[in-house]
Formats: structure tokens, sequence, C-alpha cells
């Protein structure tokens, strides 16, 4: 069984993040949406928020489970049996993070390898800083975050940039 564990904040999850477990998802037989902790940064929605908009964006991908963990993300994987984590790659901006973070895991577990994908093109400058600017500007977000999540999203985000 090929198992991979996809980590990330989902500050919100956006349609470039549900692009990603979409297409994970058709080749790997599990894949583990994984919500952690990236303490360079500030988060705006709860741990348990997140799950909840996330199990409920990917509702109707059957092989995907979605769960929080704060220890580093390859203490996770063992503990799910995978031998991949997928990230990904946006930018030169990401280029240099990710290539940093996968030679600092492969130095401590080299079994467990990272794969990473390239946006489709609708999602190439998409991030979840840039929904939450664009809904304190009232722009519209309809194209960058899932359908069943927008006027969520939206409300979330209003009330706590007042
Ligand atoms: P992190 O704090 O771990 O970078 P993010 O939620 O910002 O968490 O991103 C998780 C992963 O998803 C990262 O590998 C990031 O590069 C990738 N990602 C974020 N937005 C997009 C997007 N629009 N298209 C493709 N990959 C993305």
């Amino acid at each position: 069984m090929k198992i991979a564990v996809y980590p990330g904040s989902f500050d919100p999850i956006s349609n470039g993040h549900l692009d990603i477990i979409e297409r994970t998802s058709k080749v790997f037989d599990k894949v583990y949406v994984l919500i952690s902790v990236n303490p360079n940064k500030e988060y705006m929605f709860s741990v348990k928020e997140k799950e909840e908009m996330i199990k409920k964006a990917t509702k109707h991908i059957k092989n995907v489970e979605v769960e929080a963990y704060d220890g580093l993300v390859l203490d996770y994987a063992k503990l799910k049996g995978a031998s991949v984590i997928i990230r990904g790659l946006r930018n030169f901006i990401d280029y240099q993070d990710e290539i940093t973070l996968f030679q600092f895991n492969r130095s401590i577990d080299e079994n467990i390898d990272t794969f990473v994908l390239f946006p489709s093109a609708n999602n190439l400058f998409l991030s979840s800083s840039s929904i939450k600017q664009l809904v304190k500007l009232n722009a519209d977000i309809s194209n960058y975050v899932p359908k069943c999540l927008k006027d969520e999203i939206e409300t979330k985000i209003k009330e706590r940039t007042k």
C-alpha cells in the first residue's frame, strides 16, 4: 500500500491545496492531509476549524484522511507507514524553502522521500495569505477556495480582521 502525507498550515485551505490533494489521491492508495505547525507563521484559523474545513472540502475523495499533529512531520509519516511527503511548488521562494526542508528531512530519515507537485495554472499565484488579503479588501474569492467553504471563510476572516 502506497501512503503519502501532505502537510501544511492550510490557513485556510485553498483550491491550490485541494488540487494537490486530488492529484495525489489518484496516485497513492491513501493520503493523509496533515495540519502541521510552522513556527514562522501566525494563524487565523484554529486547528479544529481547519480540520473541519478540509474534511468538508475533501468529502468526495474516499482515500483521504485529515488529521492534526504537532510533532515532526517525519514522525507522523512513520506512524502512518507513509513513504512519501507531498509538497507544492509555486515559485522560487517555495523552491528555496522546500529544498531546505527536503535536505533536512532526508538527513534524518532517508527512507521517507519528498515528491513535489507544480500547481495547475489557475492556482499558480494562489496562497492562503492572498485569500485573507482579498477578503479584507472585499474582493471575490469564489475562484480561490472550495465552493462549500466560501461563505464560512469570508465570514471568519471578516470577523477576525475588524
Ligand atoms: P506551510 O506553512 O507548510 O508552507 P501551506 O498551507 O502554506 O503550509 O502550504 C502547504 C503546501 O502546499 C506547501 O508545500 C505549499 O507550497 C503548497 N501550496 C500552497 N498553496 C499552493 C497552491 N496554490 N498550489 C500548489 N501548492 C500550494
